[in-house]
């Protein structure tokens, strides 16, 4: 076709019909404007993903493919979560794309983002992370959170690219090789920059979400973290080894002591410090067996190598296949 690269820009989907016709509108307008700057080729493409909405968002994105060309669409058979419905739209589009942009449905990442991040890839940057330079539209609490969270997760050894979510920009070599992390617990703002090579920032302000409500509920969230965490860390389970030493020793103090008492012919009421000791390892015991079995947990689901999405029906590649015999 030409010598240009292509694009696409991968949108993941869950129930966001109030938000798709204004997301479509300022998308579209940023892709034809690089494709006629002559940044982007002019197959380039809006992937949506719909990740099993239960709205209209499908007839929406099936009717905008229709009407525009470049809109296309992939169909999840069911609601596999924003990281499935992410690597999903990114397995499809990067089969025939140059560079993938992932972005959410919601508007809350500037798309005036997407022509910077062009840049940094023309430049050679191979993986290029959109990062928020403000966090006042988020409620006080989910600031907090993501801020111990970040803390903790540097604690723990695994570095992220502070203040950055799932929007950003992936050479087909990087995007290849993220899709060559077989596991099923995704996190995939820990995975990225596992993949290396070159790679570059680009800031933005991060602005409220332009309809709808969070797709994100407290559930879901402790979810996430949680799997960010033992997907990715063994910490836990050596601190578990360090309590454990520390209350060994602790014993061993309290055994030596009640020797030198018995010794010393003083009557020991041995009633609370047995209770103590019954309950505090109790306590502990379930502690580290609730730790341990996180991890078996993690290890049952991998293991079965379940399918990680199911796509029902994939409109991009229909797209692209005809676009080639063209
Ligand atoms: N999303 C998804 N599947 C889900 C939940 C969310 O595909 O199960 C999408 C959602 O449509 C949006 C993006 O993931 O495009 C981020 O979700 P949301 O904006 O609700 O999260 P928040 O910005 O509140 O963290
Ligand atoms: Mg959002």
């Amino acid at each position: 076709m030409s010598d240009l690269f292509k694009l696409s820009i991968v949108v993941p989907c869950y129930n966001e019909e109030e938000v798709l016709p204004e997301t479509t509108k300022e998308l579209s307008q940023i892709v034809n404007g690089l494709i006629e700057s002559r940044k982007i080729s002019a197959d380039s493409k809006i992937v949506y993903v719909d990740d099993g909405s239960k709205d209209k968002t499908w007839a929406m994105i099936n009717n905008f493919s229709k009407e525009i060309d470049i809109v296309s669409g992939v169909k999840l058979s069911r609601n596999f979560g924003h990281q499935g419905a992410l690597l999903a739209g990114v397995t499809s589009a990067s089969k025939d794309s140059d560079a993938v942009i992932t972005i959410d449905a919601d508007l809350q990442d500037d798309v005036n983002a997407i022509p910077k991040m062009v840049d940094e890839y023309l430049n050679g940057a191979e993986v290029v992370y959109g990062v928020r330079n403000n966090r006042d539209t988020d409620t006080a609490f989910k600031r907090n959170t993501a801020e111990m969270f970040y803390k903790f997760m540097g604690f723990l050894g695994v570095h992220l690219v502070p203040d950055s979510a799932d929007y950003r920009l992936m050479s087909q070599r990087a995007c290849q090789v993220l899709l060559s992390y077989r596991e099923r617990n995704l996190f995939l703002r820990g995975i990225v920059p596992l993949v290396g090579f070159k790679s570059a920032k680009v800031y933005y302000a991060r602005k409220e979400r332009f309809a709808g409500e969070s797709k994100y509920p407290l559930r879901k969230m402790i979810k996430f973290a949680m799997d960010g965490i033992t997907s990715f860390s063994i910490v836990p389970i050596k601190m578990i080894m360090g309590l454990g030493f520390f209350i060994v020793l602790v014993s061993l103090v309290l055994l030596i002591y009640s020797f030198i008492q018995k010794i010393n012919g003083n009557v020991v009421d041995g009633w609370s410090s047995l209770m103590i000791s019954i309950w505090a390892l109790g306590g502990v015991q379930l502690i580290s067996i609730s730790v341990i079995g996180e991890y078996v947990g993690k290890i049952f689901s991998e293991v079965k190598q379940r399918p990680r999405f199911t796509i029902e029906r994939d409109i991009y590649t229909e797209k692209t296949q005809k676009e080639n015999k063209r």
